[in-house]
């Protein structure tokens, strides 16, 4: 049986040349890099690459920083809950301004922060699941600390207008933070272009290792550590730096960064996407949410109506494909995708969406393979689902 790895908006591989450049630091270069004797500066060099790296895949400038984080949820909770004590309650400043089609990273987070007394607004996306910048615009208040909006969104792919919100928001004087996340190595992002102050990433989300991230802090923007120790990543993180994790996390962003890498994405993976998607339309009452424009290449999220998504992960797996219903069902009691329900669509969608996310691993062979391998999938629950057999056919209305 073939095995097909379609969960790539969830974590990637590791790209074998990441994994080469990290096993030095393991049990030959281990010295702390804070530590005086060559043990320690050996790893220099490699972290400084990395750094370079990093800034040249988001085309930071060189007065910008970029702290190495445990990931983007870490670097999610640092923005939000440093607003929060500096500009709200050390502050005059109330509200922030997010989208409901966050990642839980964020909204979970600005939950968190209601409770402390910040008022947050949580806006809507349109019938395509974009968030539309005029929104932004209308929602910005004068106590307004920070909008925090994301760059690509994991469970449909849509890309949010970050140029346009960037430039808003510098209009008003209001700090912009985007969780660029799903975008890194799908998109371009360029961080002086988009106006944005902050973005935050994940490098397993990129073919790095799990565990690390960043966030990359526009020179000038207050930022208060919420790591207090050493003086680490020039006193903005305390902790002694993982060295494998972060060189690892450098080779990654170079990898999937350059321009070839984008333009592979944007060729050979938006390709087998969009052969994949092509295929399965054929099938009848199947859609793509939020429709197949302005997306990362490499994700689909497609409902099959009258088959619940999660018999449908269950049924693909056996077969040995890997995909996801995004963060529906998360809970036990199988609550509906949060993303699709902000779509103002009904359960039923919201109970069938699964997502296909793709990699520059993916081959043609295996997306044939899966083609064939979900059509018999759908065919076989459709078979045994009473509600379809039932059910109106038509297609549901405004996606
Ligand atoms: N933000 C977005 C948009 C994501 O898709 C994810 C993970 O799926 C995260 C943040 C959190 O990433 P991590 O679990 O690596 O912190």
């Amino acid at each position: 049986m073939m095995e097909v790895y379609l969960d790539n908006n969830a974590t990637t591989m590791v790209d074998p040349q990441v994994f080469e450049e990290m096993k030095p630091f393991f049990c030959d270069i281990y010295g702390n890099p804070n530590s005086l004797h060559r043990f320690g500066s050996g790893t220099h060099p490699k972290m400084l690459e990395a750094l370079d790296y990093l800034y040249a895949g988001i085309n930071a400038n060189d007065e910008d920083d970029i702290v190495v984080t445990a990931n983007a949820t870490e670097s999610n909770n640092w923005v939000l809950q440093s607003t929060w004590i500096e500009q709200i309650l050390n502050g005059d400043k109330k509200h922030i301004i997010t989208s409901e089609v966050e990642h839980p990273a964020i909204t979970a987070t600005c939950k968190f922060l209601e409770r402390q007394g910040v008022e947050v607004t949580y806006l809507n996306v349109n019938e395509e699941g974009v968030l539309e910048a005029d929104a932004v615009k209308e929602a910005l208040r004068d106590d307004t600390a920070l909008v925090s909006i994301m760059w690509a969104n994991n469970e449909t792919g849509k890309i949010f207008p970050v140029e346009e919100i960037g430039k808003i928001c510098k209009e008003a004087g209001v700090i912009f933070h985007s969780d660029a996340t799903q975008a890194i190595g799908k998109v371009k992002v360029d961080v002086q272009a988009a106006n944005v102050d902050m973005i935050s990433f994940s490098a397993h989300k990129f073919h790095g290792p799990k565990g690390v991230g960043g966030l990359y802090i526009k020179k000038g923007t207050p930022l208060m550590p919420l790591m207090h120790g050493g003086e680490q990543m020039g006193g903005r993180r305390a902790g002694t730096v993982d060295v494998a994790s972060m060189v690892g996390m450098g080779k990654a962003m170079h990898l999937a960064t350059n321009t070839m890498a984008l333009a592979y994405e944007e060729n050979h993976v938006r390709m087998l996407r969009d052969k994949l998607e092509s295929e399965i339309l054929k099938l009848p009452d199947t859609i793509v949410i939020g429709g197949r424009e302005n997306r990362t290449p490499n994700t689909t999220l497609i409902s099959f109506k009258g088959v619940e998504g999660e018999s449908m992960l269950w049924d693909l797996n056996q077969s040995g494909i890997g995909a996801s219903t995004g963060s529906a069902c998360a809970s036990e009691d199988l609550e509906a995708n949060p993303v699709m329900n902000a779509f103002g669509s009904d359960s039923e969608l919201a109970h069938t969406g699964v997502r296909f996310s793709l990699s520059r691993f993916n081959t043609e062979e295996q997306i044939d393979y899966a083609i064939e391998q979900i059509t018999k999938a759908v065919e076989r629950l459709r078979g045994i689902s009473s509600s379809y057999a039932y059910a109106p056919q038509k297609h549901v209305s405004g996606l």
